[in-house]
């Protein structure tokens, strides 16, 4: 496994400077070979590919995709031992699961290629923005995980920060391990830095990288102004691992041999490319974003895509039926992150017509800025819904690390917690 992460690495490594073209072949190669399995492999697929009348040859490009349906995550849920490729099961793979913090969890496998291949590529994103093996990495984790037999040689050493202790410990122990990369959660290491601040400790990585849910400008800035560093996102989900990682140019670049991304009516759809174990073709993953086209000065081939709505949490439905997305709700948080009025906060929908916005107060939260949030979210639905503001004491993280700042009560709907 190690060596063949090692030889992936490299590969991965050269990889990305590819031209568009070329990457685009590599894709399309990988496409035809990864449609031809699913449907000789998959009850699944074969019953799709049945019902649509049309065989594996008939998709040859990204474009012939389009006479697939969608594979959604109930097909998921409801379909897993029909989308397991023959040969593929639980004893021989790799088994992850969704948290299902919103919703049924689902269980993903990847075949161990696929396991040292998405490695691989976090390692070389993790050389990308400065790591070098020789230092320290610093996770901020529910649970600390497996070392690997080469920290025992001081090389890639991960220090564990369990997400569940007090902020001002984590704080406390990244001073400690002075690592040289955090890997961690946007509204979690927010927290983190804001102990860190209070309490003095000095916390200088060379590198952070978050994923998980959506970063606001705010949020970035305070941690990298804190931390003295360059904060990097990725995209990522438990069905394909990282989709899309940030450059130094605030691009993100696609990771586009191993996930083709669909943009059909500004809903992500993903097929990949490597994982034999568990084909997924169109893979609607409950996202909302788009290409972006041009090159990217970083000189990196791989396809670009841009604005990410889905990861705030709950899409909000009016009792009109109109249906409002976590980011046109942004200028009623922006109140609250720009005058650092709130240490954590969500936006509930109770009813139709009634939300909460629940805060936990710093000491510049005043009545103005209450009066100020109900008047904004008002106008950001352009609905006259009841607003109540909710002062509370601690809003807990989902499993220590994620925070849904979007939630609706009146519909369950289909934007499911990634990784
Ligand atoms: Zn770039």
């Amino acid at each position: 496994m190690l060596l063949e992460t090692a030889q992936l690495l490299w590969k991965i490594r050269k990889e990305q400077w590819l031209s568009p073209d070329i990457l685009e072949d590599i894709q399309q190669e990988r496409l035809r070979k990864m449609v031809g399995h699913a449907y000789k492999n998959t009850r699944f697929y074969r019953d799709v590919f049945n019902r649509c009348g049309i065989t594996p040859q008939d998709i040859k490009t990204k474009e012939d995709l389009a006479t697939l349906p969608p594979t959604t995550k109930s097909d998921l849920q409801d379909r897993f031992k029909d989308l397991i490729a023959s040969g593929y099961s639980t004893e021989n793979c790799y088994v992850y699961n969704t948290s299902g913090s919103t919703g049924t969890p689902a269980t993903v496998l990847y075949d161990p290629y696929t396991k040292a291949y998405t490695g691989a590529e976090d390692y070389v994103f993790m050389f990308d923005v400065g790591y070098r093996p020789w230092e320290k990495i610093a996770y901020t984790k529910r649970k600390p995980w497996a070392s690997h037999p080469l920290q025992a040689l001081g090389i890639m050493r991960a220090c564990h920060i369990l997400s569940s202790l007090p902020e001002e410990e984590q704080a406390r122990l990244l001073q400690e391990i002075h690592p040289s990369l955090i890997i961690s959660y946007p509204i979690l290491l927010h927290s983190i830095a804001r102990a860190a601040r209070s309490e003095h400790y000095t916390v200088h990585p060379r590198a952070v990288i978050v994923g998980g849910e959506l970063l606001t400008p705010q949020v970035r800035s305070f941690i990298e102004e804190v931390l003295s560093t360059s904060l990097y996102e990725t995209y990522a989900t438990v069905e394909f691992a990282t989709i899309a990682k940030e450059c130094s140019h605030h691009n993100w670049h696609i990771h586009s041999t191993r996930c083709l991304v669909e943009f059909v009516e500004g809903k992500i759809l993903v097929t990949g490319l490597i994982n034999k174990a568990l084909p997924l073709l169109r893979y609607e993953i409950g996202d909302m974003g788009a290409p972006k086209n041009g090159l990217c000065p970083c000189g990196r081939g791989y396809p670009m895509m841009q604005i990410l709505e889905g990861r705030l949490g709950d899409l909000f439905i009016l009792p009109n039926g109109r249906e409002i997305p976590p980011l046109r709700v942004f200028k009623t948080r922006l109140i609250l992150d720009s005058n650092v009025a709130a240490k954590r906060y969500q936006i509930i929908q109770e009813d139709y017509d009634h939300f909460i916005i629940r805060v936990v107060p710093t000491s510049n939260f005043t009545k103005a800025i209450a009066q100020q949030l109900r008047e904004q979210l008002v106008e950001d639905l352009q609905y006259p819904v009841n607003v109540e503001i909710d002062e509370v004491d601690e809003i807990p993280l989902i499993d220590d690390r994620k925070l849904r700042v979007n939630i609706s009560r009146v519909k369950k709907n289909h934007c499911e917690d990634s990784v």
